[in-house]
């Protein structure tokens, strides 16, 4: 087995037919999960990147497919797609919104499929208390743990930017601590075990969450930042991740490339990183 170099990241929010922000039709996601099967790509567990790091070989094209937040187009669009090509993901779940019930019906199962909103939209019904109608219930999210398609992480219980709170620092710090513990609460009663996984919402985070998140039993730590490799012996209190575009498998399997090249990689990288601060400055 010729073992990775580094292992790339995806991250995903929102597989549905309704077009906007931060989604992925399910006919580009059907193609982009299709190519990655036909190329003999491995789509990683948690475990198995967390041994990737800590130096296990992992075989060469390996890769994680990660999805935030929890929404229910996960499991009416992503899921069916998943299993048809034998291939995993992850969801980092906003545990306090996920919702109780029977599991509605998903693609191709037959059965008339719920709406699955836009994000914009999404947001607006979050805020309006029609949670719902936007998230995952945990009787979908077990369906899917069973059916191997996706396991399931922390990513808070209430997605609330504290920081951006009008609140005093200490008081701040207690909130996230309370989301920790809250996430984990909630994992644990209805999965039965909770993991050293944890997604920062908003990919916020500084080096007083990264060490409650730890004191709270959190060690791999998934940002939002792309430009950056996770090899062996890397940091996993820095994962790094890019977000995958709605286009069809050839943009996708380019990026995973320039991801994970061991010199093109990080000539890439400096060179987005550069253009981003002079565009910031
Ligand atoms: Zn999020």
């Amino acid at each position: 087995m010729k073992p990775a170099y580094c292992v790339p990241v995806l991250m995903y929010h929102h597989v549905s037919p309704s077009a906007g922000m931060i989604t992925t039709s399910p006919r580009n996601f059907e193609r982009q999960i299709a190519g990655l099967a036909r190329a003999g790509y491995h789509a990683l567990t948690a475990d198995a990147f967390a041994g990737f790091l800590a130096g296990e070989p992992v075989p060469d094209k390996s890769l994680l497919i990660t999805f935030d937040d929890g929404y229910l187009d996960n499991y009416v669009y992503a899921h069916p797609v998943l299993q048809r090509y034998g291939m995993h993901g992850i969801i980092f779940l906003i545990t306090g919104l996920i919702g109780d019930g029977p599991a509605r019906p998903f693609n191709g199962q037959g059965g008339q499929l719920p709406a699955t909103p836009e994000h914009r939209q999404a947001k607006a019904l979050l805020a309006a208390g029609a949670t719902d109608s936007v998230m995952l219930r945990w009787s979908e999210v077990k369906a899917m743990r069973e059916a191997g398609t996706f396991e399931f992480h922390s990513h808070t219980h209430t997605h609330t930017r504290w920081d951006l709170e009008n609140i005093p620092r200490d008081q701040c710090l207690a909130r996230m601590t309370q989301e920790f513990a809250d996430s984990r609460a909630a994992l644990t009663r209805h999965l039965g075990s909770v993991s050293a996984h944890f997604c920062w919402p908003q990919g916020h985070f500084d080096a007083d969450y990264v060490r409650l998140a730890k004191q709270a039993g959190f060690e791999y730590l998934y940002t939002t930042i792309a430009h950056g490799q996770n090899l062996a012996g890397g940091d996993p209190a820095c994962i790094y991740r890019f977000a995958v575009r709605n286009r069809g498998f050839p943009w996708l399997r380019q990026r995973a490339w320039l991801a994970s090249h061991p010199v093109i990689g990080p000539l890439y990288n400096r060179w987005k990183s550069w253009k981003r601060a002079r565009r910031a400055s």
